[in-house]
């Protein structure tokens, strides 16, 4: 057999562990498995690529390919191993749309590589590898900066308010129609310039889309990212004739368009206006309401609460995470449940800044699963509930999102808390969560602050208990 048969055989195998991957991945039971099969995929398509490149060396009596392929190989090894290995679960989305924005630079350099190098085609094959090169430098454009903007916006670099120019739209609609009409230009006569036309286009629209969209947008952002840069690669796979790219960049990209689906029914949100780059979005106002004053609690205070509640839901969001309060957490749920009072947790969507990422910390601190409930599971119960923990959440629990039509996250569906007896709110002052604007809930009647470090704040009440 000689080494391309070996590698397409090889890629078939790898195919299809990516596909058994992304089965396991849909279950917690089976998700460690999932990753095991994605890992064992990778290791064979890298083996794969060896071989033939280390095969296509040996024919040419030029080892260039394999020295490049190695020093390539290493470089991406050592600088993934380093990230994964400093990475906090806080960080993980930033790192994520940071590796979407490679996966984009690699199909735009594929693409000029498509042009610089072009194969001699004539017909219809020529005008079809035409149109591959300019349709992979677009999506890889658009990918890259897209990408960049979701990393600076999650990392708070930049803010996460959404850009709103002039008709954005227009610019938006403009830009795609633009695209087409230079798509055409292109395959009639395959210009040079209009490659740079395209990649500069492209790279501005990626820019535009993603900082159109508002802070409570961006897990649908990131996840639509996702999608793009898997048909990225698919282009991508396409020019360098590689059907394991091709089959690998159609997986991430449909099941990256579907969870962004899923993720903007679960947050009322409109999928095509997402994916526009927050089509119809228009500025809010300035956001300065009096909401009057706020009341504060102190670690004492609370325990009292919690000493005489028969029903407590806790409710956790991004700060949880940030000051790691899922350790006493966890031990403040066990010992009010020994003492008989009714323990559970609501979990948001889009808590956190990755879906699941409460579910993760809370198994991490071996709290039980069938107290850790989902919104809509845990919505109708929480008029009937003594006391609600707001332990580090923030957008999640807004009752703007449902009160207030002119809010940047009106029509959200939010845990509302606010209908508890008692809400004591734990976060470290009065600043807004990450969509950036004010939260009503604090100046409820019966809402309390309890400022400072969630696991500093927890453990007091520990104590105190
Ligand atoms: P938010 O980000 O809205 O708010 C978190 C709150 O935690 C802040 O107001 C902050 O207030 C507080 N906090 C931070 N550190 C600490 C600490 N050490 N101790 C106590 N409190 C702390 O959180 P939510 O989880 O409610 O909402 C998630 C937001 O993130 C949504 O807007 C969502 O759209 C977005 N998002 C979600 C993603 C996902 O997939 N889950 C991905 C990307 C974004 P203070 O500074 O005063 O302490």
């Amino acid at each position: 057999m000689d080494a391309l048969s070996i590698s397409t055989a090889a890629y078939i195998v790898a195919a299809l562990l990516f596909i058994l991957s992304l089965a396991g991945l849909s279950k917690h039971e089976t998700s460690r498995q999932g990753v095991v099969y994605g890992i064992a995929g990778m290791a064979i398509a890298l083996v794969a690529t060896f071989v033939v490149v280390a095969d296509v060396a040996i024919d040419s009596d030029d080892a260039l390919g394999v020295v490049l392929l190695v020093v390539a190989m290493v470089i991406g090894a050592v600088i993934g191993l380093w990230r994964a290995r400093v990475v906090e679960m806080t960080g993980m989305p930033e790192l994520i749309a940071l590796l979407h924005s490679f996966v984009g630079l690699a199909a735009v350099l594929v693409g000029w590589n498509g042009h610089l190098e072009a194969p001699h085609y004539s017909g219809a094959l020529a005008d079809i590898h035409h149109a591959e090169v300019f349709i992979g430098v677009f999506i890889g454009a658009v990918t890259f900066t897209g990408s960049i903007v979701a990393n600076l916006k999650l990392s708070a670099k930049i803010k996460s308010a959404p850009l709103v120019l002039p008709g954005k739209n227009l610019l938006n609609v403009g830009a795609l129609v633009a695209f087409v009409v230079l798509t055409v230009w292109y395959v009639i006569d395959s210009e040079l310039w209009l490659l740079v036309v395209v990649t500069v286009l492209a790279l501005a629209l990626g820019w535009h889309l993603v900082a159109s969209i508002g802070g409570g947008d961006m897990p649908v952002v990131v996840s639509m990212l996702n999608s793009y840069s898997g048909w990225a690669a698919a282009a991508a796979g396409f020019l360098l004739s590689n059907d394991l790219l091709i089959v690998t960049g159609a997986l991430v990209g449909s099941s990256g368009a579907y969870l962004s689906y899923i993720m903007c029914k679960a947050m009322n949100r409109s999928f095509l206006s997402v994916i526009a780059g927050g089509f119809g979005i228009e500025a809010g106002p300035a956001g300065d309401t009096d909401y009057g004053e706020h009341r504060e609690i102190d670690a004492e205070g609370t325990a009292e609460l919690l000493r005489n509640a028969s029903s407590v839901v806790i409710t956790p969001g991004y700060g949880m995470a940030v000051a790691q309060a899922q350790y006493p957490v966890a031990d403040l749920t066990k010992k009010l449940r020994e003492r008989g009072v009714d323990v559970r947790f609501g979990i948001h969507p889009v808590a956190g800044r990755l879906p699941g990422h409460m579910n993760v910390l809370l198994a991490e601190a071996k709290v039980p699963y069938d107290i850790v409930l989902e919104m809509d599971e845990i919505n109708d119960d929480l008029a009937a509930t003594s006391v609600v923990l707001v332990i580090g959440a923030n957008d999640t629990v807004n009752p703007a999102a449902t009160e207030d039509p002119s809010s940047p996250i009106a029509g959200m569906p939010v845990l509302t808390v606010w209908e508890a007896e008692n809400v004591v709110v734990f976060k470290r002052s009065m600043a807004a969560g990450y969509a950036g604007v004010q939260n009503p809930l604090f100046f409820r009647e019966n809402t309390q602050m309890l400022f400072g470090d969630a696991k500093d704040r927890v453990e007091d009440i520990l104590r105190a208990l």
